[in-house]
C-alpha cells in the first residue's frame, strides 16, 4: 500500500495508473475506521483494480467546534486496517494541503431544498463543507466509482447532485448500513457513549423498525409521536424523526407506493446519532 500526503505526488502516481487502464474505486472517510467503512472498502476492492481510501477530518463540514475537536483520531490503527483490507493507496492530507487558499472564502454550491431539509436544517453549512471537500478530492482522484454509505443518506443524495454539477463521470455507489448485533448503526461517534448510553442507543433503530412494522395499522402521526415518546423516555433527545420521499427527502405525511425513507437524528450524552430505514 502506498501512502500519499501531498496531492502532486498522488496525482503523478494516478496518471501512471490511468494510462494502464486500471479502474479506480474511491472511499472517502474521516477515519476512526469500523466495519461500516470496511464494507465500503471491501466492495471497492472487489469491483476495481485499484482502491484509494482517503482519511481527512474535514473542518468545513463541522458546524460545531466541539464535535470537530472531539472527533476520534486513530491514524496508526486505521493504516493497519486499510492495509489488511487490501487498499492500494491511502491519501492522508492535512488541511493546508486540502485548502491551500484557507477556509474562510470557499465556493458555494446550490443544492436547493436538499440542503435545507432534515440534516441540512439542523447542521447549517454542513453539506457545503461536504461538497467543498469532495469536489477537491473528486477532481484530484477522478475515480471511476466512489463508495458512500447509506447511513449518511442525505450526503449520498448531495454527492450524486454534486457529481452532476461538476460534470464528472464518477458513478456513486450507495452501500447499505452496517449495524452492531443489537441494531445500532456503526459510527465513529459511538465510542463516545458511556456503557449505559451504548445500551439505549439501539432504541433508535428499534423505533424505526417499529414504525415500519406498524405501517398501515395506525396513522403515521401517531406512530411518529409514539416513537418520539419512547426515545425521550429512554433519555434520547430527538432532533427530527420523519418520513420522506427517498429520492429527494421531501417530508411525507403518509405511507405511499413510491420509495420512502424514515430518517432520524437524536442526541444521547452529548453525541449526535443519525439513522435511517428505507421502506420497501
Ligand atoms: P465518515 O468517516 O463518517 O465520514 O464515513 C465515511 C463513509 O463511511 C461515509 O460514506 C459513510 O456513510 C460511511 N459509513 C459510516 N458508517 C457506516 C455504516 N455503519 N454503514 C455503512 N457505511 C457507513
Amino acid at each position: 500500500m502506498y501512502i500519499f500526503r501531498e496531492k502532486e505526488s498522488l496525482q503523478k502516481y494516478l496518471l501512471k495508473l490511468r494510462s494502464g487502464q486500471q479502474s479506480i474505486g474511491y472511499v472517502p472517510t474521516m477515519g476512526a475506521l469500523h466495519e461500516g467503512h470496511l464494507s465500503l472498502i471491501n466492495t471497492s476492492v472487489a469491483q476495481n483494480s485499484i482502491t484509494l481510501c482517503s482519511i481527512f477530518v474535514n473542518p468545513t463540514q463541522f458546524n460545531e467546534i466541539q464535535d470537530f475537536e472531539k472527533y476520534p483520531i486513530q491514524v496508526e490503527d486505521d493504516i493497519q486496517k486499510v492495509e489488511e483490507a487490501k487498499v492500494s493507496i491511502l491519501y492522508l492530507p492535512n488541511k493546508e494541503e486540502v485548502y491551500p487558499e484557507g477556509m474562510t472564502q470557499l465556493e458555494k454550491y446550490d443544492f436547493g431544498s436538499l440542503e435545507t431539509l432534515a440534516e441540512g436544517a439542523h447542521r447549517p453549512g454542513h453539506f457545503q463543507g461536504v461538497a467543498q471537500v469532495l469536489s477537491r478530492f473528486l477532481k484530484l482522484i477522478q475515480p471511476d466509482k466512489m463508495y458512500m454509505g447509506q447511513k449518511d443518506y442525505q450526503q449520498l443524495l448531495i454527492t450524486k447532485a454534486l457529481v452532476k454539477m461538476l460534470g464528472i463521470g464518477t458513478s456513486i455507489e450507495g452501500i447499505p448500513i452496517r449495524r452492531e448485533e443489537d441494531g445500532l448503526a456503526m459510527s465513529s461517534r459511538n465510542v463516545r457513549l458511556s456503557e449505559r448510553g451504548r445500551k439505549v442507543a439501539p432504541e433508535i433503530y428499534q423505533s424505526l423498525k417499529n414504525i415500519e412494522a406498524k405501517r398501515g395499522q395506525s396513522p403515521l402521526t401517531q406512530l411518529l409521536a409514539e416513537a418520539n415518546a419512547h426515545l425521550q423516555g429512554n433519555g434520547l433527545e430527538v432532533e427530527y424523526l420523519m418520513l420522506a420521499h427517498a429520492e429527494n427527502l421531501q417530508p411525507e405525511d403518509d405511507f405511499k407506493d413510491h420509495p420512502q425513507i424514515l430518517i432520524v437524528a437524536a442526541w444521547l450524552e452529548g453525541v449526535r446519532l443519525i439513522d435511517n430505514l428505507l421502506l420497501t
